[in-house]
C-alpha cells in the first residue's frame, strides 16, 4: 500500500479551461460524398445553390380554369381541360379559357386563372364573378427556390425538411462531414460482459455499452474494444488497437489513484496528456490526451462519472469533429422544483428533469446524486450547473443548466 500515490500529480483544472483545450484539438474530420434522401442528422460540408428555378414554369396554384385576364367579366368559350402531368396542352385565344388542375403548367396565351369555386360552366362556356388582374392564381417561375439562391449552408444538421429541400432540387448526392469513428474501451479486473454469468462481487459492463450508445446519439460510429484487464501490456495493446480503427478512442475506468489505475501513465507514454483532472463532479479524474493528433478521452470507471463527462466534455468534441456549427447544448436557467444540495469542493452537473410550465423551465432533481447510482440519470434531460458551496439551494431558486434532451411539456 505505501506505493500508492496520496496526491495526484495532475493539475485540476476549470471545467472552462478543460473544454477550451479541447476544442482547441479538435478540428472538422474531412468530408465525404452520400446520398442525400437517406442523410438525415448528417452535417452538411458546403453551401447548396439551387441549380434550377422552382417551379421551372408558370403554373395553375389551383383547381379552375386558365384564361386571358384582358377578356375582362365576358363569358369564355371552354377549349380544352390540363391535368398536372398531362401530355397535351393548349394555346389560348382571345374569348378562351381551358379547365385548369392545381400544379399544370398554365398553357401558352393564358396570363391567369381563376379558382372554380369562383365559376360557373354551362353548355361549353364559362362564366366568371370577379374580374382578374394579369398573374392571378398562377405560381410564377422561381417562386418557391430561385435558380442560384443557396438553399442550404454548409453546417446545417439536415433535418426532414432539409432532406425535403435536397430532393426537390434533384440533389441526390451530396458533400457532408465525415462521422467520427470513435473506439471504446472498457477496463478492469471486476468489469464481466453483460449476458454473460458474474462472478460475485464483479460488475456488468455497462459503460462500454452507455458510451457506444452516446456516441451513435452524438452522430459518431462506435467502435467496440471490450473490456481490458488491468495489465499495462494488455492495456497499450487495446488503446494502439483502437487507435489504427479510430479517430477518437474513449476508455472507460483506471484514470484514479488505484495501484490499478494504469490509463493515465500509458497515455502520458503514447502521446500528450493535456489534463488529467478537472474540479467538477461527478468525473474529476476525467482525462484528455492526444496521441498522433487523434482525440482520447480516460472517463471514470462509475457509470454516472463516465456518461456525464462524455456528455460535458465528449459530446461536444464529437459534434465539432463532424463539422456542427453548433457543437454545445443549449444553456438556459430553470427554476427549482425541487431544492438542491451543492458539493462542498467543485461545481457538480447534477441530472434534472426539465419541464415547460407557464412560459418558464422548471426542474426536478432525479434523487441521490452519487456516481454509482445509474439510476440518477433515468428520464434526465438536463444537467444543473451548480456551483461549489455549502448553503442549500431552496425550491424557486433560479439556477443555470444545459438542456440535453426533448423538453417535456405540462398543459
Ligand atoms: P475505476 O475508475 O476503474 O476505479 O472504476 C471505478 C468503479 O466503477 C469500479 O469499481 C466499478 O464499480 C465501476 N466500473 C468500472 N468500469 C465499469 C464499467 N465498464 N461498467 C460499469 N461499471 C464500471
Ligand atoms: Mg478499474
Amino acid at each position: 500500500m505505501s506505493n500508492m500515490l496520496r496526491e495526484s500529480p495532475y493539475p485540476m483544472v476549470s471545467i472552462a479551461d478543460a473544454t477550451a483545450m479541447i476544442m482547441a484539438h479538435t478540428q472538422p474530420l474531412g468530408s465525404e460524398e452520400i446520398d442525400a434522401l437517406t442523410a438525415l442528422g448528417r452535417v452538411l460540408a458546403t453551401d447548396i445553390a439551387a441549380p434550377e428555378d422552382i417551379p421551372d414554369v408558370p403554373k395553375a396554384a389551383m383547381d379552375g380554369y386558365a384564361l386571358r385576364a384582358g377578356d375582362g367579366l365576358a363569358p369564355r368559350r371552354v377549349v380544352g381541360e390540363l391535368t398536372a402531368g398531362g401530355d397535351t396542352t393548349v394555346a389560348l385565344g382571345p374569348g378562351e379559357a381551358t379547365r385548369i388542375m392545381t400544379g399544370a403548367p398554365m398553357p401558352p396565351g393564358a396570363d391567369a386563372m381563376i379558382p372554380v369555386e369562383l365559376t360557373e360552366e354551362r353548355d361549353g362556356m364559362l362564366f366568371i364573378k370577379r374580374e382578374l388582374k394579369p398573374g392571378d392564381y398562377v405560381h410564377v417561375v422561381g417562386q418557391d427556390v430561385a435558380r442560384g439562391q443557396i438553399a442550404l449552408t454548409a453546417g446545417t444538421i439536415l433535418g426532414a425538411a432539409d432532406i425535403g429541400i435536397l430532393a426537390t432540387l434533384g440533389l441526390t448526392r451530396i458533400s457532408v462531414y465525415r462521422r467520427p469513428r470513435v473506439a471504446v474501451l472498457a477496463t478492469g479486473d471486476e468489469v464481466v460482459e453483460p449476458g454473460e454469468t458474474r462472478p460475485g462481487g464483479a460488475v456488468r459492463d455497462s459503460n462500454r455499452y452507455a458510451l457506444m450508445a452516446a456516441v451513435r446519439e452524438a452522430g459518431g460510429e462506435p467502435i467496440s474494444l471490450g473490456i481490458a484487464r488491468d495489465d499495462i501490456a494488455v492495456q497499450r495493446q487495446a488503446i494502439l488497437r483502437g487507435l489504427e480503427q479510430a479517430d477518437v478512442l474513449i476508455t472507460s475506468g483506471g484514470v484514479s489513484m488505484g495501484t490499478r489505475d494504469l490509463i493515465k501513465p500509458l497515455l502520458a507514454e503514447l502521446g500528450t496528456v493535456h489534463f488529467g483532472r478537472i474540479a467538477f463532479k461527478p468525473g474529476k479524474p476525467t482525462t484528455f490526451a492526444t496521441v498522433n493528433g487523434k482525440l482520447v478521452f480516460g472517463l471514470p470507471g462509475f457509470p454516472v462519472s463516465s456518461l456525464v463527462s462524455f456528455e460535458v466534455f465528449v459530446r461536444p468534441a464529437l459534434r465539432a469533429l463532424q463539422g456542427d456549427a453548433r457543437p454545445f447544448r443549449p444553456h438556459v436557467e430553470v427554476t427549482l422544483d425541487s431544492p438542491i444540495t451543492p458539493a462542498p469542493d467543485r461545481p457538480e452537473y447534477q441530472r434534472i428533469i426539465v419541464t415547460y410550465r407557464a412560459g418558464r423551465l422548471f426542474a426536478t432533481s432525479t434523487g441521490g446524486q452519487g456516481s454509482s447510482r445509474i439510476l440518477s440519470l433515468r428520464g434526465a434531460n438536463g444537467l444543473l450547473l451548480v456551483p461549489a458551496g455549502e448553503t442549500v439551494y431552496p425550491v424557486g431558486s433560479v439556477l443555470p443548466a444545459l438542456l440535453t434532451g426533448p423538453l417535456l411539456s405540462e398543459g
